[in-house]
């Protein structure tokens, strides 16, 4: 259900923003954790944390180019350490080379937690990159190499997070599943997908879930968290508009690639209603007081502003993204007609990439699509299309993720997100998982451009810090 709470951001703006603050503290006392939340983490957790840098630069030479995958060998690489550890994990490949790994922490009773991480990768072209993207090299306080930021980072903080816990030793108040899959950037069909399907014992019990799709950033002298809680819901249609074929030399009145156009230029004209989800609204909200004198008020009543043309043309023009979180959208992007110049088809096919708001029904919407294309010789066919899902932000992990984050970040906002792309995390919520976007990260808006970019690196710092926090956040939602 849509979270209907407005007053999700809080803000301390009266503290300190330095992002080592706590660390600092704790090193120059010689202490474990000090302060007003932290009191759990022990000395022994943060040398999990110190090895991330190194952990995640090995991981990053396990080459996991999706296409094909190979994710067999990060299952590899995670089952060795896992021996290591003593934690008895399971493995299956839906495809030849497609492997996927699990392995529970027993606990208690609580609706246990999963930690998601996808091992595949986008590729990576080496002529466009200044240093090799398999290489995990680690120079300069960063880690470099494909997979850096999206997502071998957020999955060895999580990894380094299910270690130090069972180091720990310690009873837990709920079952911990960590989950690496295969296949995510091709849509998750040989990895969580296939999982959700052919091994639903890995989620049973399951009430929350940690993926990639949050994290923080900087504006200005602010740490910035999003916590994601839905998406742009993907609907993918192919409309075919048929008609009599014929040679090019003797033109008819309509074909079926003058009807294709016909609707094409249609869609292309037509701007869907604005319309402000609840989750938009609270993320419009939070944002509002990074904003220019101008655009703070129409983000703090993002409500009212949407109803005004020239503000959402604005919007697109200056950030697509987040004009694309208030109302539904088609991009056209594919045409074919005839493959040969002077034959005029049967068939000429438009495929449509539509993303819903995440409360739309899809079905209604391709019928308001076929009322706009009003062509009774056009049909619509749907190549893809996810069920519309919202996790809410009133639940005990959020709340324990915004402490968390405050701590190590004093006077950080942070703000439930909604994604324009999808992650993974669908298919969970589908399941009713209360699934989050979540990153311990604050990443440079430079460095993001890394991600399915070139040149992808991490900064050691990030590496360090990100996976204490997830230690952090770990040991206290299993505490009893
Ligand atoms: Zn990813």
């Amino acid at each position: 259900m849509p979270d209907q709470q407005c007053q999700r951001t809080r803000r301390r703006p009266t503290q300190s923003n330095t992002p080592w603050a706590v660390p600092l503290k704790r090193a120059l006392l010689g202490l474990a954790w000090t302060g007003l939340t932290l009191a759990t983490t022990t000395a022994a957790a943060s040398e999990f944390a110190d090895a991330a840098p190194e952990r995640l630069s090995e991981f990053i030479q396990v080459n996991t180019e999706n296409p094909p995958g190979n994710e067999t060998r990060g299952v590899e690489f995670f089952a060795t350490r896992l021996d290591q550890a003593g934690i008895p994990y399971q493995t299956a490949e839906s495809a030849p080379g497609r492997g996927n790994l699990w392995a529970r922490l027993k606990g208690g009773s609580e609706p246990a937690l999963v930690l998601l991480n996808h091992m595949d990768v986008v590729p990576a072209d080496p002529r466009y990159w200044s240093f090799d993207p398999y290489s995990g090299e680690i120079r300069d306080g960063h880690v470099y190499g494909r997979g850096a930021l999206d997502m071998k980072s957020l999955g060895i903080a999580q990894f380094q997070a299910f270690l130090a816990l069972h180091a720990s030793g310690k009873r837990l108040n709920r079952d911990v599943i960590f989950v690496a899959t295969a296949d995510e950037e091709a849509g998750g069909a040989f990895g969580a997908g296939w999982l959700a399907t052919n091994h639903p014992e890995i989620f049973k019990g399951a009430g929350y879930l940690l993926n990639e799709g949050g994290g923080g950033t900087t504006i200005g002298d602010d740490t910035v968290f999003t916590v994601e809680v839905t998406q742009k819901v993907p609907l993918w249609l192919r409309l075919v508009a048929h008609g009599n074929p014929g040679h090019g030399s003797t033109p008819q009145v309509e074909t079926a690639v003058t009807r294709a156009l016909r609707a094409g230029n249609r869609l292309a004209e037509t701007r869907f209603p604005p319309r402000v989800i609840p989750a938009v609204q609270d993320m419009f909200e939070g944002m509002a007081p990074y904003q220019d004198d101008a655009m703070r008020t129409r983000y703090a009543d993002i409500v009212n502003a949407v109803q005004d043309p020239e503000f959402m043309t604005y919007l697109q023009l200056t950030n697509p993204a987040q004009h694309a979180l208030l109302r539904n959208t088609c991009s056209l992007t594919g045409m074919t007609g005839s493959n040969k110049i002077n034959v005029v088809p049967t068939e000429a096919i438009i495929e449509l990439d539509c993303r819903l708001l995440p409360d739309q029904d899809p079905d209604r919407f391709t019928e308001e699509l076929n009322v706009i294309v009003n062509d009774p010789n056009i049909t619509i066919e749907k190549i893809m299309g996810f069920t519309p899902a919202v996790s809410s932000a009133d639940t005990p992990l959020y709340r324990l993720i915004e402490t968390v984050y405050e701590s190590y970040f004093p006077g950080a906002v942070v703000v439930p997100g909604v994604a324009t792309g999808f992650t993974d995390s669908h298919f969970f919520r589908d399941l009713g998982i209360v699934s989050y976007g979540f990153g311990p990260f604050v990443v440079p808006a430079a460095d993001r451009r890394g991600v399915h970019g070139n040149d992808e690196r991490i900064s050691e710092e990030n590496m360090v810090r990100g996976t204490e926090l997830m230690i952090e956040l770990l040991n206290r939602f299993t505490s009893r």
